[in-house]
């Protein structure tokens, strides 16, 4: 029996802000428990919220990026819950007038693209964090992350394999960095996403039964996750079960679900308009402000890469998967004007040692970089130099020219000094040289082998390869 997998998306993400949503207390991450903290995040009694215009700004950017009918009038609710991280009782969420509704993004898998519908984004208050003791019967309440921003992003059912989430997933991660709204940080909690997975018999139009899927911070996860549930549910059905709807934990450990404990399954939130919040309006002047500081985004710019710089698809994707890397290949390309050259160097060079995501922490300048690769054009060292330099440059941060002066390996093309050494290898290698003359011509490369031991690869190869020949004849 066929089955066909049907997967949304709930996705909260940090927005990029000096203070709160509602208060002006640090969002900086990683401080002291509780002291990024005030009556207003504390939920005291008597204090109110003060909505933090930033917010609204980076919401609406989101909403021009991802096609969203923004709406101008939008209001936020009281979600109301119980849990020892919520000091208020309630949480500050948006409900039926969410800022932002009916988006969508583009995706692409194995080749075939695809539009992913989605329902809504809405602004809302993050909880605090329950901190467990390993050693003690008890647990710690940290409300520094109380009030932090986040937008949630909820999809379309239009997902049909957990590649097609991760592809969704990476898409909507580069897209809110690039437009620098969210640091995206998935460890940190700053991108997270909860994923709702059901199966059906293949052809059946009404949805299967979902299980929510929670606590997964990195794509990979995301992946293992829908795929063991993908697994579990199908034999599920297969033995003629019923998926029980619950909410399940990815333990990463055990590479399996398990039923989460507690929590409300049961949704009561007995939702209401906040009275302490008036409704947001959002005017054409501050759509149009947050228009003229959008930036281009990944898709513009692979194919900016590929149709102007004249990059190769697979290239123009690589390059534009972060926004830093975009910009770092765009910067060597300023000073060294070669997109395909700097491409291979970044791809098989840099990239296996700073990811898209780290560039930012690469010791070397994209200046440093250009003059590198002008110094291979210029013929000063070999490609293959380069690779080692490049070694040193990103173990020392120093400049290529630096480098390649204290080691000396600026290229031999000194004729007569090579040709003294390639008649010496010569006079060395009489049966090889007598290989040559009977027309096995492969054997050269033994030869330019033997120079660039002897030179430790300084050899102009271009060079040795006719000097060879040329002594050989
Ligand atoms: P809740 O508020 O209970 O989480 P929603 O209706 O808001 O429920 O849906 C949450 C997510 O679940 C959405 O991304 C939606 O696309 C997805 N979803 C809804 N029904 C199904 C289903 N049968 N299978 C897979 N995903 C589903
Ligand atoms: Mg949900
Ligand atoms: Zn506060």
């Amino acid at each position: 029996m066929e089955f066909e997998t049907v997967i949304g998306l709930e996705i909260h993400t940090q927005m990029k802000t000096e203070s709160k949503i509602f208060c002006s207390c640090s969002t900086t991450f990683g401080a002291p428990p509780n002291t990024h903290t005030c009556p207003v995040c504390l939920g005291m009694p008597g204090s109110l919220p003060v909505l933090n215009r930033q917010v609204v700004h980076n919401a609406v950017k989101l909403a021009l990026a991802c096609d969203f009918t923004i709406n101008r009038r939008n209001q936020f609710a009281r979600k109301n819950y119980f849990y020892p991280d919520l000091p208020k009782g309630y949480q500050i969420s948006q409900f039926e007038l969410p800022i932002a509704e009916h988006g969508k993004i583009d995706i692409e898998v194995e080749g075939r693209k695809k539009t992913i519908g989605i329902t809504r984004a809405h602004m809302e208050e993050d909880a605090g964090k329950l901190v467990h003791s390993d050693t003690e019967p008890e647990s710690y309440v940290d409300l520094n992350r109380a009030g932090t921003p986040l937008v949630e992003i909820v999809s379309e059912p239009d997902l049909r394999s957990p590649e097609e989430a991760v592809a969704y997933l990476k898409k909507l991660h580069a897209i809110v960095r690039y437009l620098n709204i969210s640091d995206g940080n998935m460890q940190e909690g700053s991108f997270r996403c909860d994923a709702n997975i059901s199966l059906r018999p293949a052809g059946q139009k009404e949805f299967g039964i979902r299980t929510e899927l929670k606590n997964m911070n990195s794509f990979r996860n995301v992946q293992l996750a829908l795929e063991y549930e993908e697994r579990r549910q199908r034999d599920v059905l297969l033995d003629g079960g019923k998926v029980v709807q619950q909410t399940l934990l990815w333990n990463p450990d055990k590479n399996c679900t398990e039923p989460m404990r507690g929590k409300e399954e049961a949704h009561d939130y007995r939702y209401f308009p906040d009275p302490d919040l008036v409704p947001v309006e959002i005017d054409d002047a501050w759509i149009e402000e947050v228009r003229r500081e959008m930036p281009e985004l990944p898709e513009a710019r692979q194919r900016r890469f590929m149709d102007v710089l004249g990059l190769p698809e697979y290239d123009a994707e690589i390059l534009t998967a972060s926004r830093q890397l975009a910009d770092f290949f765009e910067a060597v390309c300023a000073e060294y004007d070669n997109p395909k050259k700097v491409s291979n160097f970044i791809g098989t060079e840099l990239l296996r040692d700073y990811g898209p995501e780290r560039i930012d922490q690469c010791p070397v300048t994209p200046q440093q970089l250009a003059s590198l690769l002008t110094m291979v054009e210029k013929a000063t060292i070999s490609g293959k130099i380069a690779k080692t330099v490049f070694g040193d440059m990103l173990a020392t941060g120093e400049d290529p020219e630096k480098i390649v002066k204290d080691k000396g390996l600026i290229q031999m093309s000194d004729t007569c000094e090579l040709t003294a050494m390639v008649r010496e290898i010569i006079a060395a290698n009489p049966a090889q040289a007598q290989q040559f003359r009977d027309g096995k011509t492969k054997v050269i490369g033994f030869f330019v082998g033997q120079l660039m031991q002897k030179t430790k690869g300084k050899a102009n190869p271009q060079m040795a390869n006719k000097l060879f020949r040329e002594e050989l004849q």
